[in-house]
């Protein structure tokens, strides 16, 4: 083949590999991701885990999904109980009985799981002690055999299925007990069911973190993931999957996340900012030192305009400090005051600096 025709050859295979490349619009898809499954995405470094023992006792504040016992926080996931059995205290999936869910739905959520791929292991690739942790029904945590078995990265074990490979393999042989501990926050939704923060998922595997907070596109699935649905309120089952593998489950439990709160325009509500002379304010400028700490560096407080400055020796920039009275001062974005001292002929002795429940008295060591 003469070096022309290699050039052309060479452009053709270009031209295909840019067809290929062709932007997804599917709304929340990456402005460049992987294809799904493909089998050239390298796979994660293999990482044996710390040998820590597994927690015999949930959080107080658990929501138990199963102990050991029954199956009641359960249902199968096409309605009906649950058909999976208990064996010497494990759930085992029961191939054909279906994917089972709580009868319970969750948000935001703190999950523990702990799994066992079937041994002998048996089967290759993505046929070998597969089954699934599913997040709001929707966002599988691959759980397979990954233990010196290979199968495309995105779909091993830990892996957010079909989207996000794991960071490390640390999986543990077939037959031993592994943990997921997750942190699930669920996506968000404008009132018009509009995405606005997508989920997110973070899975510690045996202890090490292996997805962290990584954003799915939407909810996980074989070939091709599906864009987010908008809903209000969005909460779902944890499911787990039958993927035809007697894959076993124990200590599995939950804590639920609280929201966090935003503050009230009565919790924001500040004392009102007076105005003070400049020689009123030029009366307080100077070096505090911390009363008791005769070898620390000192605190400069200086005045700025018509309020005052603070400058503190470990801190690159200086604090603002409002006048609420003639001797008050608030700081503006902390739950900070500063109190002055001043002696019978009107010189500056001192301040109290109270910030939230700490107290320190600065004596004024000179201007
Ligand atoms: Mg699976």
């Amino acid at each position: 083949m003469s070096s022309r025709s290699i050039a052309i050859v060479g452009l053709l295979a270009t031209a295909s590999l840019a067809a290929l490349a062709a932007p997804d619009d599917r709304p929340g898809a990456p402005a460049i991701a992987w294809r799904q499954h493909d089998i050239q995405r390298p796979k994660p470094p293999v990482v044996e885990p710390a040998d820590v023992p597994i927690a015999s006792r949930p959080p107080a504040d658990a929501v138990i999904l199963f102990d050991g016992q029954s199956l009641d926080a359960w249902k199968a996931d096409r309605g009906g109980p649950a058909r999976w059995k208990i064996v010497d205290g494990t759930l085992q999936t029961v191939p054909g009985a279906g994917r089972i869910e709580t009868r319970r739905e969750f948000g935001d959520i703190q999950l523990h799981v702990e799994w066992s791929a079937p041994s002998p292991p048996h089967g290759k690739g993505q046929d070998r002690g597969n089954s699934g942790v599913f997040l709001m029904g929707e966002f599988e945590v691959q759980v397979l055999d990954s233990y010196r078995a290979e199968t495309y990265a995105d779909g091993q074990a830990g892996a957010i299925y079909g989207q996000y490979p794991p960071l490390s393999n640390p999986a543990r042989p077939p037959g031993e007990w592994q943990t997921y501990d997750i942190a699930f926050r669920r996506p968000r939704f404008d009132e018009g069911g509009r995405l606005i923060e997508p989920a997110r998922i973070t899975v510690f595997f045996n202890g090490i973190l292996v997805q962290n907070a990584e954003p799915p596109f939407g909810r996980t699935s074989w070939l091709e993931w599906e864009p987010y649905q908008g809903r209000k309120g969005v909460r779902g089952p944890i499911a787990l999957q039958d993927h035809d593998h007697p894959v076993r489950y124990r200590n599995i439990w939950l804590r639920e996340l609280p929201e966090r709160m935003d503050p009230s325009p009565a919790d924001l509500a500040r004392p009102k900012v007076v105005a003070l002379t400049p020689a009123t304010l030029d009366r307080y400028a100077g070096r505090y030192r911390h009363s008791t700490k005769s070898d620390s560096p000192p605190a400069i407080i200086a005045r700025d305009g018509d309020h005052l400055t603070l400058r503190l020796p470990s801190r690159p920039r200086a604090f603002r400090l409002e006048p609420i009275s003639e001797t008050e001062f608030d700081m503006p974005h902390t739950d900070g005051r500063f109190t002055f001292r001043v002696d019978a002929s009107g010189k500056v002795t001192g301040v109290r600096f109270q910030i939230a429940d700490g107290d320190r008295e600065w004596t004024r060591i000179g201007r």
